[in-house]
């Protein structure tokens, strides 16, 4: 037996690599990184490809080793080729982020080291920078101490859990669902009705309230839909509220809504995933003002704080009825209950083993310092009503209304075409082409362009490059 465990073994190291392995690999990895970073403003921020990546399937998972050479060529190639690429300062598609640096390092570190950050008794120096993340974020939302959180993959995951607590601390039972009713608008995120679903509400009602000619809830309605709801016998259970939705940027009256969810007694959420960095910014404060009333926020740093993809956070006022929520032990964990001075993580969410995901925050937060990106924020904020100001300069564009945060949305009406139809044909001319990627929405039936800011490599030239496509594309179009 020690023979056969001898020759396994020996097989089996292969998997330890060598520091000289390890730093050919790196260095190759690096060269990579600096190729990709140091051509990222000439490179297309849309690439409209035939092949669409198809290439990554001709290297089928085999026995035998394969070149890190010949694997980095297929990356570049099939993936980081075609398809968007949100690092790209010019896509202003969607809701961009971008991914800084430091948190790729951070990322490369967290993975070398492999913390399990599940739990404070195993990693309490990594739970505790996950817990200041946390905590910087409660204070920025406005929470008193008390409050807790935890780092989600992205917003989509702790709107659920958002949900999930509001359905537990009610008291609900499986048969209260069908009188359960949440109240938002037809703009919120559509995650939140998926979280619905998966909270197992699917026979809930949702209620969406109307909203005023800036997209953002009514109060009012929202107010007297409840009381009518309480008459007929419903459950009114919780508002979820935008602060920057992300179709128009839009923030709801949360001062507003906070009086009311109190009066009424509705847990109160707050969906920022998009806007909720901008609180860094004078302005946002003011636009988001009342966010503090809420019990709970979404807010996402792949968004506003410029992080690559896989940070979101939940935030809860109450952070008791998060634990409540959230929390189980198992048999085989008895030994982690004696290290309580902080929380883990794991008793705030569905998840266990996870990525030690607040390094990649910490790490740029500490390196660069917050003031950069509340530089950043505000100059997206200018960006966006410099982009508003100078796209009505454009004969037949139709703008919405004035951004709130960094979304305008316009569209052109042609003389004779049909609208819909032209600004349809006008955002696929731009993604054919390229150089600049933006997204459609449409409202009421109406088609619409957004220019959504946020990307930290987007400045005044990329801002300027978008306009000059856009009138490009606008008179080819128009002269066709
Ligand atoms: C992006 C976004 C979400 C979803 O977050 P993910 O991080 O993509 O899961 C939810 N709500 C709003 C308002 C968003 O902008």
């Amino acid at each position: 037996m020690q023979q056969q465990i001898k020759e396994l073994e020996q097989q089996a190291r292969q998997l330890e690599t060598s520091a000289k392995e390890r730093s050919a690999m790196f260095e190759k990895a690096q060269d990579y990184g600096e190729d990709f970073l140091e051509t990222l403003s000439e490179q297309s921020a849309y690439v409209d490809s035939n092949s669409m990546g198809k290439g990554v399937y001709e290297l089928p998972f085999d026995e035998n080793p394969r070149e890190f050479e010949e694997l980095l060529k297929v990356l570049q190639l099939e993936v980081d080729k075609p398809g968007l690429n949100p690092a790209s300062g010019k896509h202003a598609g969607y809701i961009p982020g971008g991914g800084l640096y430091p948190s790729a390092i951070a990322d490369y570190l967290a993975a070398v080291t492999n913390r399990y950050t599940g739990v404070f008794f195993s990693s309490p120096g990594a739970v505790r920078i996950e817990n200041m993340c946390i905590r910087w974020m409660n204070d920025l939302v406005g929470y008193p101490d008390g409050a807790a959180g935890n780092l989600t993959s992205g917003g989509s995951l702790a709107n659920l859990i958002a949900l999930v607590i509001a359905r537990d601390n009610s008291g609900i039972k499986a048969k209260d669902f069908e009188r359960t009713v949440i109240y938002t608008t037809q703009q919120v995120h559509h995650c939140v009705i998926k979280a619905i679903k998966f909270a197992g509400l699917r026979e809930a009602t949702i209620r969406t309230i109307p909203m005023d000619d800036r997209f953002r809830m009514k109060a009012k309605a929202l107010e007297e839909q409840i009381k009518v709801d309480k008459s007929d016998g419903l459950i009114p259970l919780t508002i979820f509220a935008s602060a920057g939705t992300t179709d128009l940027g839009a923030v709801d009256p949360l001062n507003d809504i906070g009086n009311i969810a109190d009066q009424h007694n509705l847990w109160f959420h707050v969906d920022a995933a998009y806007g909720g960095f901008f609180l860094l910014t004078k302005h946002g404060k003011e636009m988001m003002a009342g966010i503090e009333k809420s019990d709970s926020a979404t807010i996402d740093p792949h968004k506003g704080l410029f992080l690559p993809y896989g940070s979101g956070a939940l935030l809860v006022k109450d952070g008791q009825k998060l634990y409540d929520s959230q929390h189980m032990t198992a048999n085989y964990l008895q030994d982690t209950l004696k290290a309580t001075e902080e929380a883990s993580p794991a008793d705030l969410s569905p998840e266990l083993s996870k990525h030690f995901r607040g390094l990649r925050m910490w790490l740029p937060l500490q390196l660069f310092g917050v003031q950069p990106f509340r530089a950043a924020l505000d100059e997206k904020l200018l960006l966006t009503r410099y982009f508003y100001n100078k796209i009505q300069q454009i004969d037949g564009i139709e703008v919405g209304p004035k951004p709130e945060l960094s979304v305008a949305f316009f569209r052109y009406v042609p003389d004779s075409d049909d609208a819909n139809k032209f600004n349809k044909k006008l955002v696929n001319e731009i993604h054919r082409d390229g150089r600049v990627f933006l997204s459609s929405t449409h409202i009421n039936g109406t088609v619409f362009l957004r220019a959504a800011v946020l990307n930290f490599r987007t400045h005044l030239t990329e801002i300027e490059l978008i306009l000059s496509v856009l009138r490009e594309k606008i008179q080819k179009l128009a002269a066709n």
